[in-house]
């Protein structure tokens, strides 16, 4: 392998974010999206990835230079059979396609992406990191429903987790920013975007998380309820007389926040709170009741929490939400500075008072940058 360069991949059903990252030094040479993949001009990913070699060749850093060691693709899930990053063969794609069934809205964007790119350079080496596989540690007792377990099995219920990149890389950036090896700190990763989810990382290695089977699981998020009475699902269809995919658009789609107050942005929730609105006031209520159970239920599943770390576009930029969660922890030892928490800032930074005993920080997370180094490290071997 000659080059240093990586490029990231991710392919969405409708549009493909990517990335060029220089290993040698971490610096982003390119990034950019490629949208409304199946409507006009961009009829399929062949044409989506064809403008990204295209917009890439015009800045010199075409898909035929030698700088370019190899393809990093973000794969959604990668069930129990992939624990760590793949290198593609044709084997390891039939492998993805088989997971289709366990993420059918991801996993055949992620598979069709990473076609497209074999045919462009068949000769380069591609990696798949899969969105599941920081979780694969879990221990049973976390991964596993009470659930009839030949049922679960022959149809692979269980507890995957999501978002690993993220918990993976903020885990290891908390524990550098506390000058500390990873393998001494315990940390509750916060990942609030859009999506959200919660993850207990026990010296590195993730211990629990609280997306499960898909993605619905956990946490209030923007659009998706979270935690939730299964039971609820066969009231709706029994007496509600909805259809399994109505419920399955409802849950994913118009609940969280949006269901709750018809605004998923925080911002937007943050601007009608000020205004004294009670929808916007009770969905961030409920937003934050939902977090803070996870923060106790996580202080328990660790026994020793050395670090909270707030990550994503809710957990990097609202203070308020941040606020809000740590509030009144300090029999938890946690004790979050108002001014250090109100300060905006771009890097990884304390929130923390100089005496709480759990350092509270806010981590930016850099999925790209960890699909890079994964994919990298897996090709220089
Ligand atoms: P995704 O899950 O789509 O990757 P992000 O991590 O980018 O999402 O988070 C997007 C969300 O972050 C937005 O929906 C919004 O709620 C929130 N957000 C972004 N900027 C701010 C801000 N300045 N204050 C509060 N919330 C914000």
């Amino acid at each position: 392998m000659n080059g240093s360069r990586v490029l990231v991949l991710n392919s969405g059903s409708s549009s493909v974010k990517y990335q060029l990252l220089d290993m040698a030094d971490g610096t982003r040479l390119a990034s950019g999206l490629v949208e409304r993949i199946g409507e006009g001009p961009v009829a399929d990913h062949a044409a989506a990835l064809k403008q990204v070699a295209e917009e890439l060749a015009r800045q010199d850093l075409g898909l035929d230079s030698p700088e370019l060691a190899a393809v990093g693709h973000r794969v959604v899930h990668g069930g129990t059979r992939f624990t760590e990053p793949a290198l593609i063969t044709d084997e390891v794609v039939e492998e993805i396609e088989k997971l289709i069934p366990l993420a059918p809205l991801h996993n055949p964007a992620n598979v069709t992406g990473i076609k497209v790119a074999r045919e462009l350079r068949p000769d380069l080496p591609q990696v798949a990191v899969f969105d599941t596989a920081f979780h694969s540690t879990m221990p049973e007792s976390a991964a596993r429903y009470a659930v009839d377990v030949d049922t679960a099995d022959r149809f692979g219920v269980r507890r995957y987790g999501f978002h690993g990149t993220s918990h993976a890389y903020v885990s290891r950036a908390t524990a550098a920013l506390l000058d500390r090896d990873v393998s001494e700190v315990n940390t509750i990763v916060l990942h609030l975007g859009n999506g959200a989810s919660a993850s207990a990382v026990r010296g590195g290695v993730c211990v629990d998380t609280s997306m499960g089977l898909t993605p619905l699981e956990g946490l209030v998020m923007g659009t998706r309820s979270g935690d939730l009475d299964a039971a609820a699902i066969f009231h709706l269809s029994r007496v509600g007389g909805m259809s399994i995919d109505e419920i399955d658009t409802l849950l994913n789609k118009r609940s969280g926040l949006l269901g709750l107050c018809g605004d998923n942005d925080m911002r937007e929730i943050g601007r009608r709170m000020g205004e004294g609105d009670a929808e916007a006031q009770l969905a961030f209520d409920i937003y934050i009741h939902r977090l803070r159970k996870y923060v106790g239920a996580y202080t328990a599943v660790l026994g020793r929490v050395d670090a909270i770390a707030f990550t994503a576009g809710v957990g990097e930029n609202s203070a308020a939400v941040r606020e809000a969660a740590m509030r009144g922890l300090t029999a938890f030892g946690v004790e979050v500075d108002a001014v250090r928490n109100a300060l905006r800032g771009s890097g990884a930074r304390l929130i923390s008072t100089e005496n709480s005993r759990v350092a509270v920080a806010v981590v930016p997370t850099d999925e790209e940058l960890e699909i890079a180094s994964q994919t990298f490290d897996l090709v220089s071997d």
